[in-house]
């Protein structure tokens, strides 16, 4: 097993603009790391240059101590899992497993109990004397595995693996890669444009920047922030992070700050006045023009408890059974809040509404290209987001876990592909 360290790597295709331009990043010995960021923005590119399937333009590669910048792809002990399986049609399972270490002349009595171990561990006992054509997705993509776990690489590469399944083997699949992980304890990096698989799978998301439809890709194929689910979440480091994880996507308002009486707000449209907290007032001063961040989780609605700071009207809803994605005008702004269907029983499009956002929800960001996070309001169970004294809500217990971030994020295939546009 080893950790990997990558310094300033740069890869360039031709003459083009570099698709990474210079990723540092530690992962740790063990550690599952998923790589995620839109269609196009150089994962699989990142992927393969670790594998060695791509050279380095610029930059150093270890894995573990060692440096593997001009290491054949074979002598780098990585073994890579891909979309399309790439399993051999006329092998058996069994052969399928077991000929990556018949190429390296491993003795047969060894193979074999490496194949059987394997196989043990993926459910696979019953079709190692099948065809690859003989199995459903779900377990020619478990022989992929399996022939990837015999050779007891120190690092896995996983390249989208669970894309070409259905959307509940991608729900079993994604368990069974964490208990490999469990059982194995080999380092792993994973490549997906699939929030939730991110969420659920990763210790630590490395999240790489796109071409963006304001700046072209001016700002592609850098690494804009690595960190736990839940940090990437709750602090995310600028608006594309904060854009990018999570679904449906962070509102993003051009707000300003008002400060009245030594106390602090963010104001749409001068009047639609949100309270900060403590870490948020201190960030910012009087008559700062800024970006207001709010995710549609965060949003509630007005009651006695909790009092309207926001007036809205109904623009469309959309039921999705337990909840609704409401999709609201905040005077001229479209803002989208998903809220409970039973608390939208008799509401209709058009009709007016008030809603509470509170302050520990609200994220600031800069006006400049890069959308840099000001401050963040540190969520409501936040137990070190000290309120502006009077600003406190008495709100209902909100995310506390990463469970309940991973259940907000919606599962559909359609929400990550749309982030791609
Ligand atoms: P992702 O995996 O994030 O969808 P890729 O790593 O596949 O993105 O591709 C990133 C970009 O790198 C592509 O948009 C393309 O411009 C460039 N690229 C990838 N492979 C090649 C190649 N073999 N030759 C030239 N350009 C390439």
């Amino acid at each position: 097993m080893a950790g990997l360290t990558l310094k300033h790597i740069v890869k360039r295709y031709g003459n083009a603009e570099p698709t990474l331009k210079g990723i540092d990043l530690d992962i740790k010995d063990g550690e599952f790391l998923v790589l995620v960021g839109p269609s196009g923005c150089g994962k699989s590119t990142l992927l393969r240059t670790i594998a060695g399937l791509e050279s380095i333009t610029e930059g150093e590669l270890f894995i573990g101590d060692r440096l593997v910048n001009d290491v054949h792809p074979k002598d780098r002990d990585i073994a890579m899992v891909f979309q399309s399986y790439a399993l051999y049609p006329h092998m058996t399972i069994r052969r399928n497993m077991a000929f990556g270490l018949e190429v390296r002349k491993m003795a047969k009595d060894e193979i074999d109990k490496l194949v059987a171990e394997a196989s043990s561990m993926l459910g696979l006992d019953d079709f190692l004397d099948k065809l690859p054509k003989q199995l459903s997705g779900g377990q020619r993509q478990r022989v992929a595995m399996g022939r990837a776990i015999v050779r007891r690489p120190k690092v896995f590469l996983f390249d989208e693996p669970l894309s070409n399944l259905d959307a509940a083997l991608r729900t079993q699949m994604r368990v069974e890669i964490r208990r490999l992980h469990k059982k194995l304890k080999t380092t792993i990096i994973y490549v997906t444009h699939d929030q939730v698989e991110a969420m659920t799978l990763a210790d630590r998301i490395a999240v790489l920047s796109g071409r963006d439809k304001e700046n072209g890709t001016k700002n592609a194929g850098y690494l804009q922030q690595v960190g736990s689910p839940l940090e990437l979440f709750q602090r995310p480091v600028n608006k594309f992070v904060a854009g990018f994880i999570g679904s449906p996507s962070m509102n993003f308002i051009d707000a300003e700050i008002v400060e009245k009486e030594g106390k602090k707000s963010v104001v749409i449209d001068g009047k639609h006045s949100i309270a900060l907290t403590k870490e948020c007032a201190d960030a910012v001063k009087d008559g700062q023009k800024v970006c207001l961040g709010i995710r549609p989780q965060d949003v509630i609605l007005a009651d006695k408890a909790h009092p309207a700071n926001v007036q809205v009207k109904v623009d469309v809803i959309e039921t999705l059974g337990w909840e609704c994605h409401v999709h609201y005008k905040l005077g001229e702004h479209p803002f989208l809040a998903v809220a409970e269907a039973q608390k939208l029983i008799g509401v209709k499009d058009e009709d007016e509404m008030g809603l509470y956002i509170a302050p520990e929800v609200v994220h600031l960001f800069d006006l400049d290209e890069h959308g840099t996070a000001i401050a963040h309001g540190g969520g409501l169970n936040n137990k070190d987001a000290s309120v502006v004294e009077g600003a406190k809500a008495e709100c209902e217990p909100h995310f506390t876990s990463l469970n309940e971030v991973i259940a907000s994020v919606s599962d559909s295939k359609e929400d990550s592909d749309s982030k791609e546009d």
